[in-house]
C-alpha cells in the first residue's frame, strides 16, 4: 500500500527519481532496481522458473501498489551488463522485465531484442498506461489494465488494446471489489480485446476474496482465466521473490 505522500505525488515528482538516475535517455542503458531468480507467479506462465529484471520508476500511483520500492533507487547499468547477469543466472528460457514501468525507458527495447537473440522468451509486464505502438515485437506483453480501485483507470491507453496479439500477449485485471469486477466484465463482454488474447482476473488480496471472485466468474460464464499471485502464496508480500 502506498503512503499518502506517494499517492499525492505530482506527475513530475513521480518520475523525478528516474529522471535523476537516468539523466540521458539511452538505448544502451537502463536504470535497474533489482535482478533476481524466482518462479513466475502470474499469467499463463505461472509456475515456470524465471529471471526477473525490475526497472526503476513508475508514473502511476495505484492505491494497491505492492512494488513502491521500485519508485526509487536503482542503478544505471549498460544493457549488456544486465544481459550478462540475466544469462548467467539461469539456463532457463524465461525472463520477465517488470517494474515500476519498464516501458518508460528506451533501453528496455534493446534488452528485449538482445535477450530474444540469445534464445530467451521475454515477458514484459506493463501498466497499460504506455502506448504499445512502438514496442519490440520480440516480447510478450502482459497489460495490467487499471481498474477503478487503482485510482489510475483514467490512464489506461485503450488505443493499444487492439494491438495485442492473440496467443501471445495477455491482459490482466487486478480486482479489489465488485465495482472493479463489473468494470472488467463489461470490457470482456464488449470484446475490448482481440479474440484469442488471454484475459486474467486476479483478486487483490486482502480486499477481494478469491473464492468470491471465482464464483462470480463461474456465475457469469466469463471467458477469462482466474489466477492468484503464486509468489505471494509461496512467500507472502515480500520483494525480490
Ligand atoms: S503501475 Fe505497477 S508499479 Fe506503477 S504504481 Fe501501479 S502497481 Fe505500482
Amino acid at each position: 500500500m502506498l503512503t499518502t505522500a506517494e499517492r499525492n505525488a505530482s506527475p513530475a515528482q513521480r518520475i523525478e527519481p528516474l529522471r535523476i538516475l537516468q539523466s540521458v535517455q539511452s538505448d544502451e542503458h537502463l536504470v535497474v532496481h533489482e535482478v533476481y531468480r524466482s518462479i513466475q507467479g502470474e499469467s499463463t506462465w505461472a509456475g515456470v522458473p524465471c529471471v526477473f529484471v525490475r526497472t526503476t520508476g513508475c508514473h502511476l500511483r495505484c492505491t494497491y501498489c505492492d512494488t513502491a520500492h521500485a519508485f526509487y533507487d536503482g542503478k544505471m547499468r549498460s544493457v549488456d551488463d544486465v544481459l550478462a547477469e540475466v544469462v548467467g543466472m539461469s539456463d532457463g528460457a524465461l525472463v520477465e522485465i517488470t517494474g515500476g514501468e519498464p516501458l518508460l525507458q528506451r533501453g528496455t527495447k534493446t534488452l528485449i531484442d538482445r535477450l530474444h537473440a540469445r534464445g530467451r522468451t521475454v515477458l514484459v509486464e506493463t501498466s497499460g498506461a504506455v502506448s504499445l505502438h512502438d514496442v519490440s515485437p520480440h516480447a510478450r506483453y502482459i497489460v495490467d489494465v487499471k481498474t477503478p480501485s487503482s485510482g489510475e483507470d483514467a490512464r489506461n491507453h485503450a488505443a493499444s488494446w487492439r494491438l495485442l496479439r492473440p496467443g501471445v500477449d495477455e491482459v490482466k485485471f487486478v480486482i479489489s471489489d465488485v465495482f472493479d469486477y463489473e468494470f472488467a466484465r463489461a470490457l470482456v463482454v464488449r470484446s475490448a480485446f482481440p479474440t484469442g488474447v488471454t484475459v486474467l482476473f486476479s483478486p487483490a488480496a486482502p480486499r477481494m476474496n478469491p473464492t468470491e471472485l471465482a464464483e462470480r466468474i463461474i456465475k457469469d460464464a466469463l471467458a477469462v482465466r482466474f489466477q492468484v499471485q503464486m509468489h505471494k502464496v509461496l512467500w507472502g508480500d515480500k520483494s525480490g521473490v
